[in-house]
């Protein structure tokens, strides 16, 4: 930081070699605003520090009591993992650095657990997926078909040796229906409890919250491994999307004259969480849908390396992570059904991704509500870029001007009034896709038919009448 501060001149100089010279004029400017209180660089930075002091302060309090040792040894393993953490994957996941390019946030699915505690052998097979869907597809329970076998994944897979623990996270959903934030914070032993809302300062219910794993190093699969059968493999789990919005960085906000209103954000954070929750050996990682309330249980089990684990106490865990990544939000003052809201949602995506010519897989979706204290509620579409980081696609939505939208919403419309499948359901051709699996019983694409023909009527009457 200091080196930054004290080397402006130089800095400067090597930025103009290597930038345009056409925006050479922009540099000092931008040199100045990276290093502000309020840029995202500085604001990361105060958020790191503030961590690591946190848990600093949590170890020494343990430290001062010999039978809690072994709580302030797990913390230290855990700050040694924040410190220790590569720069350059740090402030790409932060969204300083872009991400573009560096799949870091792939995993995999073991499918040979006797090679977990070796190097992974050349030519073997391989399953990865990216965080977000691994976090549904890989998930314990969940089973996968390759290479004519059936796989069942068992195992959150551990940190390796010298990092030890997970990076976990308490989380809650604030229960103020005008609010729905989704609290987090770092887990670790004695962590403070959240009581309050970060955005709305509503009591937060403390039987609610739960702590989820973030499975960066993927998943083994159980030495079980059958014939792949005629049966539809088990994928029992769903990765719910939840938006933090924290609405940071906010590029636009505006009312359009068809209903909507429109916000643009980068840098805004979302969160996958599997909506099963898991009972896991946090020494061995082996995990089992939980199918009760109980907050331990006992199970004798193998480790993946088919030896008896020596632990036998599984606890209560959630699995998921969260990113960085530009979204953008129409928000239509109304309450549409889930059903309703996720068929428009596919069918904007769809169209989005046509006429932007976007790649689908590039660009995804989630809803929420708000509720108004004076008892409105609306459906809010909130679409964002599935490459962390963002890579400016919805953003460009989040820029275009009304009669762009209006030509993205027409492409959708289009979609879905002459696709041949059942008015009442949906099919590949129109909103249904490999990602949106678990979603294609609830999807019709009249919902979405319903919805375009009212913006557009609605868009004429504009024209005409000059009114809303
Ligand atoms: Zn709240
Ligand atoms: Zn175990
Ligand atoms: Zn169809």
């Amino acid at each position: 930081m200091a080196y930054v501060r004290d080397n402006k001149e130089n800095m400067i100089n090597h930025l103009q070699n290597i930038i345009p010279s056409g925006i050479h004029h922009k540099i000092e400017d931008w040199y100045s605003t990276y290093l502000s209180d309020r840029s995202i660089f500085m604001e990361d930075r105060s958020q790191y520090l503030a961590e690591v002091e946190e848990l600093v302060e949590a170890m020494e309090e343990f430290k001062q009591d010999d039978n809690k040792l072994y709580l302030a040894n797990r913390i230290s393993f855990s700050l040694r993992k924040i410190r220790e953490k590569n720069i350059l994957n740090y402030l790409s996941a932060r969204n300083i650095l872009p991400k573009y390019g560096f799949p870091i946030d792939s995993v995999e699915l073991i499918t040979d657990p006797s090679s977990v505690e070796t190097t992974f052998g050349q030519g073997e097979l391989r399953l990865q997926r990216d965080l977000m869907q691994a976090i549904s597809e890989y998930a314990p329970g969940s089973q996968v078909i390759a290479d004519g076998k059936l796989y069942t994944s068992q195992y959150i897979k551990r940190p390796p040796q010298k990092v030890k623990e997970w990076d976990e996270w308490d989380f809650v959903q604030c229960e103020n229906p005008e609010c729905g934030h989704l609290n987090l914070h770092r887990h670790y032993p004695g962590a403070p409890t959240m009581d309050k809302c970060g955005i709305c300062q509503h009591a937060l219910s403390q039987q609610k919250v739960k702590t989820m794993i973030k499975p960066e190093y993927g998943f083994i699969i159980s030495p079980e491994v059958k014939k792949a059968g005629s049966k539809k493999p088990i994928r029992t789990h769903r990765g719910d999307i939840y938006y933090i919005g924290e609405q940071k960085e906010l590029l636009d906000e505006r009312s359009l004259s068809i209903g909507l209103d429109l916000k643009s954000m980068s840098n805004d954070e979302l969160a996958v969480v599997n909506n099963s929750q898991f009972m896991v050996c946090s020494s061995c990682g082996f995990s089992e849908v939980s199918s009760d309330f109980s907050k331990q249980k006992i199970k004798i089990h193998n480790a993946p390396n088919g030896r008896k684990c020596p632990n036998e106490t599984f606890t209560r865990k959630s699995i998921g992570h969260t990113f960085k990544t530009d979204v953008t939000t129409l928000s239509v003052n109304d309450y549409l059904s889930w059903e309703q809201a996720y068929s428009i949602l596919y069918a904007m995506l769809e169209g989005l991704s046509k006429a932007f010519l976007i790649e689908r897989n590039d660009v995804d979706g989630t809803i929420d509500y708000i509720y108004s204290r004076s008892g409105n509620s609306s459906t809010r579409f909130i679409l964002f870029d599935t490459v962390p980081g963002g890579a400016g696609h919805v953003r460009r939505l989040g820029k275009a001007t009304e009669e762009e939208i209006l030509d993205v919403f027409k492409v959708s419309y289009d979609l879905v009034k002459n696709c041949h499948c059942d008015e009442n359901t949906a099919c590949y051709s129109c909103l249904q896709n490999y990602r949106n699996q678990v979603m294609h019983d609830s999807l019709e694409r009249r919902f979405a038919v319903d919805f375009f023909d009212r913006v557009f009527y609605d868009y004429e009457k504009f024209q005409i009448n000059g009114v809303k």
